[in-house]
């Protein structure tokens, strides 16, 4: 079965398609992009996907993009040519191809799409069962967090450091040691009362089309949510600490470096949340008004 991306208007076998070397986006970073998951054939929160992706184009000042609209008929076209029934849909949008020169380009230079879409595995229910580790590191990002930009090095770095320590993810922490998210996904930790602490919207973290999903879902099941930033030191003497992103759902955290979080069991609140997070999957693919347009 051929695998197609589509490449600026066009769609293209994966292994052909290609961008110019002079594209923006690999010299500067200067693009913007979406991950979003596809279940049941349908994504989920697309039209929070596309709500953001607008945001970051209007952030970074990238003008001449196509329209929701025409992304979704793009995105639609994949899933089916490719077949997808699980996976993940991936849209980059830079600031397009001139010659490298810091300042933006002439007007006229139309931005550059990227779209692809491959068939991906579910996360793994036992690591979720079991709850996973992560480790922590400083936030040395920059100050616009809240941009879904591809500038992802110290991310990758965070990242990696991860995966050398066997670990799930890295939870990342300022100077003044308050927790703002982790290298790809938000962190969250429910507090002695019960009440789920996340770090508030703003320029330091990435709000999450999943942590505004989950927000409701815990609001919904009278579980309280304050959205404040919490410290390293209150997530390691926290009832329990977990994550939320669209490739990882609602992942419980039993270990943080090197201490245990509670008993070191996925606690109540994070199992609650991810069985309905999973069901809330199973129902908007089903429903997804934005995706049938
Ligand atoms: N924070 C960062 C830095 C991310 O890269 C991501 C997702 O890639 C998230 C949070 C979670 O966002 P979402 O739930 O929209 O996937």
């Amino acid at each position: 079965m051929p695998h197609l991306a589509y490449v600026n208007g066009r769609y293209l076998p994966h292994r052909h398609a290609q961008v110019s070397i002079d594209d923006r986006a690999s010299q500067f970073a200067d693009a913007v992009y979406e991950v979003t998951c596809i279940a049941n054939g349908r994504p989920v929160d697309h039209a929070g996907h596309l709500t953001r992706i607008t945001r970051s184009l209007k952030e970074l000042r990238i003008s001449g993009a196509p329209s929701a609209a025409v992304l979704t008929v793009i995105c639609r076209e994949l899933v089916r040519r490719n077949r997808i029934t699980r996976g993940i849909i991936y849209i980059q949008i830079s600031r397009g191809i001139a010659p490298r020169a810091h300042g933006f380009p002439a007007a006229s230079v139309k931005p550059s799409v990227i779209v692809t879409a491959r068939a991906v595995a579910p996360p793994s229910e036992t690591v979720a069962e079991q709850g996973a580790k992560v480790i922590t590191a400083e936030d040395i990002r920059w100050g616009r967090c809240d941009i879904k930009s591809t500038s992802l090095l110290p991310n990758v770095l965070a990242r990696q450091a991860a995966v050398e320590a066997k670990a799930f993810e890295t939870l990342l922490y300022t100077p003044e040691g308050m927790v703002t998210e982790a290298s790809a996904s938000n962190a969250w930790m429910v507090d002695k009362d019960g009440t789920i602490l996340t770090h508030p919207l703003g320029h330091e973290i990435l709000g999450g089309v999943t942590r505004a999903a989950v927000i409701k879902l815990a609001k919904d099941a009278g579980i309280p949510v304050k959205e404040r930033a919490f410290t390293l030191q209150e997530a390691l003497a926290a009832r329990e600490v977990f994550l939320t992103g669209t490739t990882t759902f609602v992942m419980p955290i039993v270990q943080v470096d090197d201490r245990v979080i509670a008993n070191g069991a996925p606690g109540t609140v994070a199992r609650t949340l991810r069985a309905r997070y999973l069901a809330y999957i199973a129902h908007v693919t089903e429903t997804d008004a934005a995706w049938n347009v």
